[in-house]
């Protein structure tokens, strides 16, 4: 058996892009992004990239294990009890307890699934992980760059934040919004496609109920713009309007304190609140069903998974230049 072949069998999380903290300089693991995108199955499929992206510690490889397990689920022709057994440990993504920081970068599970959408075409589905923290001057930088290459890669971005949309956090998507257009040849009117807020441990349910339609509600009031606002506020809300075709926000709730303090939790779902996996059961979904895969496009064309190898390595170039 090919070393590939193996791969296909027993997914894990690789890394695609590793960042040097000391250098600050990123490197792309070639190798590994062509064993995934040249897989002959795959190669000449159009591509859907998924990513979530965020700083360290808020939920992200927890979420992404949900999503492997719909996309397990799925292909196996299960579509209804993907959610998983109360006592079944969470596997995929690795994800611990702990505020021990972890490395800076963007990594992929090493199986894409091979969906078909409601129209008959096939596509294939990239979950993409990026992380890093924007917490000092040095990392802003670096940052800024690995998520806009995350954004530049992926067809839908999960921006995954703790509890609520801080100016911080637009500012910190304008930065690499800016870095990402840049980076890319040609001009076009939105060069980035779907950005989705996730607000997790939101705590105001009176306000904006969780799920998609009071995300909806809560991001067009933080992402209005006013006549009395600071000019430059007023900017870094046009700008993110500007950059993509399609902006959501979902409102998660907190999935309780066994999953956020106890050291001993290991993802089942009996010690997960259930207003939690209640939402959860809506947000994978909305991500992942076939039919609301979007594929990746850039300047209007579908891409499939060789051409975004090529696009990763002419961005990565970019950068280092
Ligand atoms: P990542 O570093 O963003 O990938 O975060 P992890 O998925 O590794 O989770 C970090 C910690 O947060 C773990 O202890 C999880 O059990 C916990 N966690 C997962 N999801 C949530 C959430 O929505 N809210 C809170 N408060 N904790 C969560
Ligand atoms: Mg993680």
């Amino acid at each position: 058996m090919s070393p590939s072949d193996t791969d296909s069998e027993l997914g894990r999380p690789v890394q695609l892009v590793v960042a040097d903290e000391d250098e600050h300089s990123f490197s792309l693991q070639e190798e590994a992004l062509e064993r995934l995108l040249l897989r002959e199955a795959v190669q000449d499929m159009s591509v859907v990239v998924v990513s979530v992206a965020g700083a360290f510690r808020k939920g992200k490889s927890f979420l992404l294990d949900f999503m492997l397990r719909y996309m397990y689920s799925h292909k196996q022709g299960d579509c209804d009890s993907w959610l998983g057994g109360e006592d079944e440990p969470l596997t995929g993504f690795t994800w611990r307890g702990g505020c021990e920081r972890e490395t800076t970068g963007i990594l992929a599970w090493s199986e894409l699934f091979v969906v078909d959408k409601p129209d008959g075409s096939q596509v294939a589905v990239l979950l993409m992980d990026t992380q890093g923290a924007f917490d000092s001057q040095s990392t802003i930088k670096d940052c800024a760059t690995l998520f806009a290459l995350s954004t530049m890669t992926s067809s839908v971005m999960v921006y995954n934040l703790s509890q609520n949309v801080q100016e911080d956090d637009l500012q910190h998507l304008q930065l690499f919004t800016e870095y990402g257009r840049l980076a890319m040849e040609e001009v076009y009117e939105k060069p980035f496609q779907s950005l989705m807020f996730l607000i997790r441990d939101w705590s105001y349910p009176y306000e904006h109920p969780y799920g998609l339609e009071g995300g909806r509600s809560f991001l067009e009031k933080r992402l209005q713009v006013k006549q009395n606002q600071h000019e430059e506020l007023q900017n870094v809300r046009k700008h993110i309007h500007s950059c993509f075709s399609n902006i959501g926000c979902f409102l998660l709730p907190h999935p309780g304190l066994r999953v956020a303090t106890n050291p001993h939790f290991d993802g089942r779902l009996r010690d997960i609140d259930e207003d939690f996996k209640a939402e959860l059961v809506n947000l994978v979904p909305l991500l992942l069903s076939p039919e609301n895969l979007v594929e990746k496009e850039i300047g209007g064309e579908k891409v499939t998974c060789r051409d975004l190898l090529l696009y990763f390595k002419a961005y990565m170039k970019i950068y280092q230049g």
